[in-house]
């Protein structure tokens, strides 16, 4: 059976990430990325599963930090090394009011979560804050790093270009139509503004 082959348009984190994921599957990925800067470039991206305004939190959150640091790992024995530390993450919450919503979310996780995190007093330098939530297994990673790991762990063929067009299973790239068993649109808030999925010809490709 011949090799799966797979169109990713985009490399910040998403694109990245398909990548790396398709590429462990088996499948040969064609990355086109138009170079410009993306928000996955941060030189300290936040692992933290809670949301910072409504303090929402589901187990999948929790599966995801944990898959991430895992990854990491992954990452880490196959050579690659992006800066990153679990040193726990404080989110600041500035009342009563907000902490209980908090709590609500956190109670929902059941008392297996329990363990993984705790609330703080606030640093004597944060007046405005009330308590803080401290995720302890959440930390940082150099986004720019991570995902040039993932691109580059993944083998993929990368392509500099800006796509103009694309299809479920073809992109087209200065001119030249690629053509692969899927395309996965991966172009983050900068590529729609570019042109949204919807501009897509022919049947819709995977957008993450
Ligand atoms: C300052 C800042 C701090 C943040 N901090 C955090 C944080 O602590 N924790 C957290 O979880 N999130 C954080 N975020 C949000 C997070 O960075 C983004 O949600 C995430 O990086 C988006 O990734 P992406 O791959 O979808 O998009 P991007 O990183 O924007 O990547 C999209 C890429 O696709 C390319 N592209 C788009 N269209 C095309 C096309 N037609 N042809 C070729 N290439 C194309 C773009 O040039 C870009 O390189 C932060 C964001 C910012 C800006």
């Amino acid at each position: 059976m011949s090799q799966p082959s797979l169109l990713v348009v985009g490399g910040g984190i998403a694109g990245a990430s398909v990548a790396y994921w398709a590429a462990e599957a088996g499948a040969a990925v064609t990355l086109i990325d138009s170079g410009e800067a993306a928000a996955s470039q941060v030189p300290a991206a936040l692992l933290n599963p809670v949301r910072g305004q409504s303090g929402k939190v589901t187990p999948q959150m929790v599966a995801g930090l944990n898959c991430t640091w895992a990854l990491i790992a992954a990452l880490e024995r196959a050579g690659y090394a992006p800066a990153h530390g679990q040193t726990g993450v404080q989110r600041p919450v500035p009342d009563g009011r907000t902490r209980a919503t908090f709590e609500r979310h956190l109670a929902a996780l059941g008392p297996e979560a329990q363990p993984l995190f705790r609330w703080v007093n606030p640093p004597a330098t944060q007046a405005a804050w009330h308590s803080a939530l401290e995720w302890t297994s959440a930390g940082w990673v150099d986004g720019a790093a991570l995902t040039q790991s993932l691109v580059a762990a993944s083998g993929a063929s990368v392509l500099r270009g800006q796509v103009t067009r694309w299809g479920a299973d073809w992109a087209e790239v200065g001119g030249s139509v690629l053509r692969a068993g899927a395309t996965v649109w991966c172009g983050g808030a900068r590529g729609t503004e570019w042109g949204p999925p919807g501009k897509a010809t022919g049947p819709a490709a995977y957008c993450c």
